[in-house]
């Protein structure tokens, strides 16, 4: 049986923040307009016999800011659709301003048992000065919420190089390990020249290259000493809480993809939806690209993914899936091996933890 995961886009925000990169908007106006649209793309989508559901994201966005009915109307089509009882992970991204109790119960009746939220930094004057629409307070209050309505698998996602100082960045690590928290997602800010605080970040607020090491390490340091294991690049879980919706993506899993921006791995056709939302309402087609994956590409992008992956790949899993020899299809994999910038052991081949800052020379190399 072939597992797949789904994946659902909510763009709707409350503010914009001075980073944002993702197809999100703050017109509500359109949230009728969107919904509509995207139940027609979910109604639409065939669904690959003899495969079952393994995880669900709700994403955004913030789909915790719109009515708790449009979520349910949402759930309620796709346990309709798909097969949701094997689903052993489901999902949604929740910003703490709008994680209330009723919200977060809402939730939990649809079958969701986990919640990701955008904390990014504890200290309120960072979170102020990059326009992000809740405090440190109302995070805590949210935590409280997800507590009490039952939620046991609880992420935060912190960002590292946010306009503050090292310090600051420090202050918010050493709180959170402290928190009730099964997982933490620790991204490097991605900024594009357009992004409102770009200047702000590359004057007053530069980090060097060192200098953001130094702090990726520190927050390493601290997580793992508070009981968080690094499972992949930039994530952290603790008592096997992996985010089992990643792991997928990184195993070169296939998904369904719904709303705007999304994108769907089905079959052998990878395929992306149009970016803006004005356009994924109005078009009747919402496929911006599609390719056909042949399996040689997908043997490298397995190897690619897999080895942000603390436990890398299975050489016999490898073998399986794309009838090749990893050693022979890879011949740099040699080199890489000698140099111990890849490790080879119990049939795995992986990257060691101490040589991730590397990680994408290591893939170019080998690739
Ligand atoms: S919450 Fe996320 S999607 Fe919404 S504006 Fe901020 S960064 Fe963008």
């Amino acid at each position: 049986m072939q597992q797949y995961a789904i994946y659902v886009h909510i763009p709707f925000c409350k503010s914009r923040c001075g980073y944002c990169v993702f197809s999100s908007c703050t017109n509500y106006q359109l949230c009728g307009q969107y919904f509509n649209k995207l139940f027609q793309e979910i109604e639409q989508q065939p669904v690959v016999p003899n495969s079952e559901i393994s995880t669900v994201f709700v994403g955004g966005g913030t789909p915790t800011s719109v009515p708790g009915e449009m979520l349910e109307k949402l759930f309620l089509l796709l346990h309709n659709k798909f097969d949701l009882s094997t689903a052993t992970e489901i999902t949604v991204e929740c910003n703490p301003e709008s994680a209330t109790v009723e919200m977060l119960a809402t939730l939990k009746k649809c079958g969701v048992n986990r919640i990701s939220f955008g904390l990014q930094s504890v200290n309120d004057s960072t979170l102020a000065r990059v326009g992000r629409a809740h405090n440190f307070r109302q995070f805590l209050t949210a935590l409280r919420n997800a507590q009490a309505v039952g939620f046991d698998n609880v992420n935060a996602d912190l960002i590292v190089g946010l306009p503050e100082s090292q310090e600051d960045f420090f202050h918010t690590v050493e709180t959170v390990c402290q928190l009730p928290l099964s997982h933490v997602s620790l991204y490097s800010l991605e900024l594009h020249e357009q992004a409102p605080i770009y200047k702000l970040c590359t004057t007053d607020f530069a980090f060097s290259d060192d200098q953001l090491a130094d702090m990726y390490d520190y927050a390493m340091d601290k997580l793992q000493q508070a009981g968080f294991v690094r499972y992949e690049v930039s994530n952290f879980a603790k008592n096997g809480k992996q985010c089992k919706h990643n792991v997928n993506y990184w195993m070169e899993g296939r998904y369904y993809g719904f709303g705007a921006s999304a994108h769907c791995f089905v079959q052998n056709v990878r395929k992306s939806n149009v970016f803006s939302i004005v356009d994924y309402i109005s078009k009747p087609n919402v496929v911006e690209a599609q390719e056909v994956i042949s399996l040689q590409e997908e043997a490298s992008e397995f190897v690619m993914l897999s080895l942000r992956l603390a436990q890398g790949f299975s050489l016999e899993e490898f073998q399986r899936r794309f009838g090749l020899n990893f050693f022979q299809q890879f011949p740099q994999s040699a080199k890489l091996l000698e140099g111990g910038f890849l490790q080879h052991q119990d049939g795995r081949i992986f990257v060691p933890s101490s040589k991730f800052y590397v990680l994408n020379s290591i893939l170019a190399e080998l690739l």
